[in-house]
């Protein structure tokens, strides 16, 4: 059982089904709804990494830019998200904050750890967007940099329709096998992917415990969180 949990959402979570662009309010919605019936009652605190792939990713979409704006720009479509976000967890019953690596005091509060911390004893879900408010960054190291800090005992890295971690990849590979449980060491010499390489060392030197899973299969999200073993556990020792 975990006390504190950071979960990573990619930013396409909340998008167009048939677009991946933008934000859809139902898919957000349905998103919330699932976290919602995740956390009420499992007396997990959930801070939330936000991604912002469905509006734009500094290093595709800002091709013959400078760079860090184009980053910057990623950063801002973040934002977005986690205000979406917001308002559909809101909706749902959940209170929420909404924390920015940015500062952008009209529409959330900025980033603040203690103040993180205090609204996840309160029982908020606290939605942290503007990634680390710097370029050349992904959310997927957000995610590993507020969960250490934040005291998080894992990072849960959500996916769509991926259900943990293979030892080939199972669309091209039908004899592909899931692994339940790997460690740090093992995930790097194999070169498997679970979230970029900068976040990936930061978690093998601080020996952060990761799991990857499907959190569009109903109910996995609650499975998690209430305990049960679901999707693929990576820590620092192999068993
Ligand atoms: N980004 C950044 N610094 C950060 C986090 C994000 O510069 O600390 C930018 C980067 O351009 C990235 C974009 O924001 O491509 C959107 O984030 P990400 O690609 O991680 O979103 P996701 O794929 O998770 O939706």
């Amino acid at each position: 059982m975990f006390k504190r949990v950071l979960l990573k959402l990619s930013g396409e979570f909340l998008a167009d089904e048939t677009t991946g662009f933008g934000i859809s309010p139902d898919a957000t919605m349905r998103l919330a709804q699932e976290l919602k019936k995740a956390v009420d009652g499992s007396g997990v605190e959930l801070a939330i990494v936000i991604g912002g792939g469905n509006f734009w990713r500094g290093a595709r979409n800002g091709a013959g830019m400078d760079s860090a704006t184009a980053d910057y720009i990623g950063m801002l479509g973040t934002v977005m998200n986690a205000m979406a976000l917001q308002d559909a967890l809101e909706r749902a019953g959940c209170p929420t904050r909404v924390q920015t690596a940015i500062q952008m005091s009209a529409v959330a509060e900025p980033y603040i750890r203690r103040r993180a911390m205090r609204h996840l004893e309160k029982g908020r879900v606290v939605v942290l967007g503007g990634g680390n408010g710097i370029p050349f960054f992904s959310t997927d190291t957000t995610a590993t940099l507020r969960a250490m800090e934040l005291g998080a005992e894992v990072v849960l890295m959500a996916k769509n329709k991926v259900d943990g971690v293979y030892d080939d990849d199972p669309r091209k590979n039908p004899d592909a096998r899931r692994i339940d449980q790997i460690s740090h060491m093992d995930v790097v010499a194999r070169g498997l992917q679970v979230m970029d390489a900068t976040a990936l060392t930061l978690c093998v030197e601080k020996g952060l415990k990761i799991v990857v899973f499907d959190i569009f299969e109903p109910g996995n999200l609650e499975r998690l969180l209430r305990g049960e073993r679901v999707g693929t556990l990576i820590t620092s020792s192999p068993d």
